[in-house]
């Protein structure tokens, strides 16, 4: 990868503040990103508007302003390109990839228990296959009632159909051989939202040319599913740098979720955007 043609990105989520983890995600991307002349782009994760809000958006481009960080172009809201990833499921459907999953969390956990307990990719279950057997006739009378569906991936039907042989290139891990297995039939489009993580990530890096894609290491996994997804799609194939997460005094990594303290906290205390550097080893 030439130097001038390097393109990565930071994506955050507008959940919440940032902190520290974000700050040392942003900063390694942007490092990189300088130091061979190439572009840093920004794209604002916002498809749950259920948890997103938009005052954290402004929020995410003060303390990255202040961190020193400029993005090459205006930033992409995901919300805005909801039928992009609509038309790349239609793709996805006429490849035969997708089933609908009528079932409820309940139902899924229910289902797991009888199984005796089933394998655990980071946080979530594996989804133990419910809805994968259902007929057209079946999946039909379903629908005729109402019932509100997700669209899932049937990852052994896809994993096939792509030749089961594929690879990416960790600047970290090396080559790594995709097992897209490990997190099961993704859910690649939600009941509430006509889309997901999974297949709006994918798309949106493939379609602002991101050949690097800096990002923790919590998210390797799903990187399995990702490199599956470029290639049912015929999508082109960024490198990948999947970081250690920033941990904090008590050896935990940051999380939203448990009040990490934040960068607009820190900075209220006088840290300075050299005092993150050096709290995050850069
Ligand atoms: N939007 C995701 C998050 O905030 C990160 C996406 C990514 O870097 O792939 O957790």
């Amino acid at each position: 990868m030439s130097g001038g043609g390097l393109v990565t990105r930071f994506a955050p989520s507008p959940t919440g503040l940032l902190h520290l983890g974000h700050a040392y995600s942003a900063l390694l991307a942007w490092d990189i990103a300088q130091s061979v002349e190439g572009r840093f782009l920004l794209r604002i994760e916002d498809i749950d508007g259920s948890r997103c809000r938009e005052e954290f958006v402004g929020e995410i481009y003060e303390d990255l302003t202040w961190l020193g960080i400029e993005w090459n172009e205006p930033a992409v809201i995901q919300s805005e390109h909801m039928d992009y990833y609509e038309q790349l499921l239609v793709q996805l459907e006429a490849l035969r990839v997708l089933y609908p999953c009528f079932c409820t969390r309940r139902e899924i956990e229910e289902e797991i228990g009888r199984a005796g307990g089933a394998p655990h990719a980071g946080e979530t279950a594996v989804y133990p296959g419910i809805c994968r057997g259902l007929s057209e006739a079946e999946q039909a009378a379903k629908m005729g009632t109402g019932a509100a569906y997700a669209l899932r991936l049937d990852v052994a039907h896809a994993w096939r159909l792509v030749g089961e042989n594929l690879v990416w290139q960790d600047r970290l891990a090396g080559e790594i051989h995709a097992a897209p297995g490990r997190l099961g039939d993704v859910v690649l489009a939600r009941k509430d939202i006509s889309t997901s993580y999974h297949l709006s990530v994918v798309a949106d890096d493939a379609r602002q040319g991101i050949n690097l894609i800096v990002r923790g290491e919590d998210l390797f996994e799903s990187t399995h599913i990702h490199r599956l997804l470029q290639a049912l799609l015929g999508l082109q194939v960024p490198q990948y740098l999947h970081h250690s997460l920033v941990l904090d005094d008590e050896g935990r990594r940051f999380a939203k979720r448990d009040g990490a303290v934040t960068l607009q906290a820190l900075r209220g205390e006088g840290w300075t955007p050299e005092d993150v550097r050096r709290r995050v080893g850069l």
